[in-house]
């Protein structure tokens, strides 16, 4: 597939129409990974060709997601240094980097007229006048009689002299390419085999509004060869796209780069990928708290499997084993449930440490804590300084449950608030009465009480040798568990009871019994 001599380039080539998101976080990763494996070059190119719905917010937006998710790009625009903090909301300032820029083709026109003129002048390309009515209707009759409804041909004869005075005079027009007749376009796609195209299917397409407005599919040629790129791995959307290209390829009298369509995503059962998870963007899964370690081999999987049990990649070990060979033929199933496995996988990889870094803001984001002076935190609700090793000891409890990071807040919100909100039924332990679950919560006063050592160990000691006394040990734990969390299901009573401090435990137990009494 490669020629030693000359290294490969893939790119990557979003429009800026929208978020990014895992459709085309999954073009750009095969591309990186191939070039990456090949010892090649990867080129980031914004294709913001269509002026009305590219927006500088988006383009913004993707080099943040794919920074984030770990990318780096030989050639493309990028964020300058010191302002690739995750998604805020401040603009960022971007400056290229390679030889072949400007890498965004609004800013390219110059070069796209130069090679608009040479097709003109070499009789690939011509104006065409026809009004899009005139276009219509030709259309309307070829299929009438069973034809391709594509442009015939009515202007390709109009001398260069001709045209020219008719755009004098004002007339509109458009710039067609001049499609070979009677001609197979065959392409050998490193995914789907050789594929053929009759010319007479084309027709002769528009490549411009006019030499300033040039459209995708010539940008796109003029790029992919100015920039040298080797390999095109782009979605299967795109193969209707590509005989175009390649006999605009040979018209320039160059080579085209290899094609590689990939499969599309489905959705579970093979149905169409829900409006969700085709729209999701990156922005709203880092703000789910999935980790871009697992986004990435969720992503990779998509279309692509090595052949062998392992499941869990990291972005090394992608490159190390990526082929162009092991991308399925079939569409890929996107499959959420998955991604959640993988990401709660990563999270439980991370050390206490890693993992409270990363929660710490899902916790202020919920307004649970407030960062203080130097590293520290303060609850939201009181105020009272709260010490890291506290904020690490709740991760910790949790890390085996999280899926998301967002989830931390959920879980722990007990340790950080002064109150805690439940309904006394919860308190109750099966067929519990009322005053059985007093009784209950009375005796657990007193044991807490009783503890002079607040630790685990103390707690778990005392606590439970009287909870096996117990017809069942639910009878003590469970109502002293709610009321120290509020929650129909937490971590194990004795971990929280020493998280929470005996202070703390005292007075949640004390509030229960007031509950069942009074509420
Ligand atoms: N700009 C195109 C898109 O976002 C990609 C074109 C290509 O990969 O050739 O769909």
């Amino acid at each position: 597939m490669t020629n030693n001599s000359v290294k490969i380039k893939t790119r990557f080539a979003p429009s800026p129409t929208g978020p990014a998101h895992i459709g085309s976080i999954r073009t750009a990763l095969f591309n990186y990974l191939l070039s990456r494996k090949l010892g090649g070059f990867f080129v980031l190119r914004i294709e913001d060709t269509d002026k009305e719905r590219s927006k500088i917010e988006w383009e913004h937006m993707l080099l943040k997601s794919m920074t984030w998710l770990g990318f780096d790009w030989d050639e493309g625009p990028i964020m300058i240094e010191g302002q690739e903090s995750m998604f805020d909301n401040n603009s960022y300032d971007i400056k290229y980097i390679g030889e072949n820029g400007p890498y965004r083709q609004s800013e390219r026109t110059e070069i796209y007229k130069k090679y608009l003129q040479k097709m003109l002048d070499e009789g690939h390309a011509y104006y065409c006048f026809c009004t899009k009515e005139e276009v219509e209707a030709q259309k309307g009759y070829l299929m009438s009689i069973g034809e391709s409804p594509v442009y015939k041909g009515t202007c390709r004869n109009i001398t260069k002299e001709d045209a020219e005075e008719r755009i004098k005079q004002g007339k509109k027009c458009v710039i067609r390419f001049k499609s070979p007749e009677k001609h197979k376009i065959v392409f050998e796609d490193l995914i789907k085999g050789k594929i053929e195209f009759d010319s007479e299917t084309l027709g002769d397409f528009v490549i411009a509004k006019n030499l300033e407005t040039p459209l995708y599919n010539f940008t796109c040629v003029v790029d992919d060869y100015e920039m040298g790129i080797t390999h095109v791995i782009r979605g299967e959307d795109h193969v209707s796209n590509t005989p175009k290209q390649i006999i605009m390829f040979n018209a320039l009298g160059v080579k085209p780069p290899i094609f590689a369509h990939i499969p599309l995503i489905l959705g579970q059962g093979k149905k169409k990928l829900s409006k969700r998870d085709a729209e999701t963007s990156l922005e709203e899964y880092y703000h789910e708290g999935y980790l871009p370690e697992a986004i990435i081999n969720f992503v990779a999987f998509l279309g692509w499997n090595p052949g062998t049990e392992k499941e869990i990649y990291s972005m090394k070990e992608l490159i190390e084993d990526f082929s162009v060979e092991k991308i399925q033929k079939s569409g890929a199933i996107f499959n959420s449930e998955k991604l959640d496995w993988i990401n709660g996988l990563y999270i439980r990889k991370k050390s206490i440490d890693q993992l409270t870094k990363l929660c710490i803001p899902f916790l202020i984001e919920a307004n649970l804590i407030k960062r203080h002076a130097a590293g520290t935190y303060l609850t939201v609700d009181t105020e009272e300084l709260i010490p890291t090793y506290k904020i690490e000891k709740s991760v910790a409890l949790y890390q085996e449950r999280m899926k998301k990071l967002l989830e931390i807040a959920e879980f722990t919100d007990f340790v950080f608030k002064k109150d805690i909100d439940y309904d006394k039924s919860l308190l109750k332990w099966k067929a519990m009465t009322e005053e059985e679950t007093i009784v209950s919560l009375e005796k657990s006063l007193e044991l807490i009480r009783s503890i002079i050592n607040f630790d685990k160990e103390n707690i778990e000691k005392v606590i439970f040798s009287e909870a096996e006394k117990m017809p069942n040990r639910g009878d003590l734990l469970w109502p002293f568990r709610v009321a120290l969390t509020g929650k129909q299901s937490s971590a194990g009573p004795t971990e929280i009871a020493e998280l929470l401090g005996k202070e703390k435990c005292l007075d949640r137990i004390e509030l229960a019994i007031k509950k069942i009494k009074y509420a």
